[in-house]
């Protein structure tokens, strides 16, 4: 073993943190774990973690489960992808392999939601492949280690970021080291103030001789973060109110939410617009205005308004895709968190 893994090893023998996951060689279970915590803090994602474990002990069970069952477990850890691909590929793997997970990063690397760090993270952790992991926390650790002039989001950073990874990587046990060089650089070589003084590479740390440590990673590409006004119709009756399913175009696809309209307006012309966009039968009056709430994902700042609109009965001839939910039946619906957010908020949840 390179000395490099020894001193890694021993300091994750000292500092690990005892997490579920990190007690098993099931796949299912190491899968379920990986793609809950990508985007996701460790304590947010751990009750996630025992209640997809709950609802859906083994691979068959997820795969028999009907899409939204899977939505609205997921709901609330954002990037509803990870979850109709988790769906997905147990699907596949419970039909199409039987069950069986495939035991190599290539050939993990076929299904879908499954890139190379999940891939490497399951074959080293399962079936003891030597192929290293490389998510934030190694780019960050690495970077800092050689001084890396690259940005780590080029071709030319990832190469040697890569290359370094594959170089260091210890054959002997490639499941711990895996574990290991992911959890020193979350919890020693941190973005923030890392640990330099008491860190058993800081002899030969680049970044640290230089004093620079936080300067590195070295990034170049900024996330363009697009505003976006949302106004949301809210019609209402005394049993329930209407929402839609958001199609494949949207960034919550899959997901329920209102008809909504995006720009900016006066509220005073919004009925009518809404009257005209979604051919509302009559004339309307607002029976409540929501506050701006404010949502923000990753390429997007959200700032939203619900408008309420009270409806003696349901609608003869609601708008194509409009579905009439009753309070009763809210609760069962995948929502985006802003949406759930709202309901509590106004108290529709029955
Ligand atoms: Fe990270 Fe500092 Fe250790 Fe270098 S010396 S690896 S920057 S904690």
């Amino acid at each position: 073993m390179s000395s490099f893994g020894k001193k890694l090893i021993a300091w994750y023998g000292k500092n690990k943190r005892d997490l579920p996951w990190r007690h098993t060689r099931d796949p299912y279970l190491v899968w379920l774990s990986e793609v809950i915590l990508q985007q996701t803090r460790i304590e947010q994602g751990l009750s996630y973690y025992f209640k997809f474990q709950k609802l859906f002990p083994d691979i068959h069970r997820l795969a028999d489960a009907h899409e939204e069952q899977v939505l609205k477990a997921w709901q609330g850890l954002g990037y509803y992808s990870r979850a109709k691909n988790l769906h997905a590929t147990a699907r596949l793997i419970s039909t199409d392999l039987k069950g069986e997970f495939p035991t190599t990063k290539a050939d993990l690397m076929n299904l879908k939601g499954i890139g190379d760090y999940t891939a490497s993270a399951i074959a080293s952790f399962c079936y003891g492949e030597k192929s290293p992991v490389i998510d934030g926390n190694v780019i960050r650790l690495l970077s800092r280690l050689y001084a890396l002039e690259f940005p780590s989001d080029t071709p030319e950073g990832k190469r040697a970021i890569r290359e370094l990874a594959e170089e260091l990587m210890d054959d002997d046990d490639p499941a711990t080291y895996n574990q290991a060089i992911m959890e020193f650089g979350s919890q020693h070589c941190t973005p923030k103030n890392p640990r330099c003084s008491d860190c058993p590479f800081s002899g030969s740390c680049r970044a640290f001789a230089l004093r620079e440590a936080e300067r590195y990673p070295v990034k170049k590409k900024r996330v363009v973060v697009r505003e976006m006004s949302l106004h949301y119709l809210v019609l209402k009756t005394t049993e329930g109110l209407y929402m839609r399913r958001r199609g494949n175009d949207s960034i919550w696809k899959g997901l329920y939410d209102f008809p909504s309209v995006e720009g900016e307006y006066e509220v005073k012309d919004l009925v009518a617009h809404f009257a005209s966009q979604f051919q509302l039968p009559g004339s309307f009056e607002l029976s409540h205005v929501s506050n701006e709430m404010k949502h923000i994902l990753t390429h997007r700042k959200i700032k939203a308004r619900f408008y309420e609109i009270r409806l003696k009965r349901q609608l003869m001839h609601p708008h194509h895709g409009w579905l009439f939910v009753s309070y009763s039946h809210i609760a069962q619906y995948p929502l985006p968190r802003l949406i759930d957010r709202y309901l509590i908020e106004r108290g529709f949840y029955a």
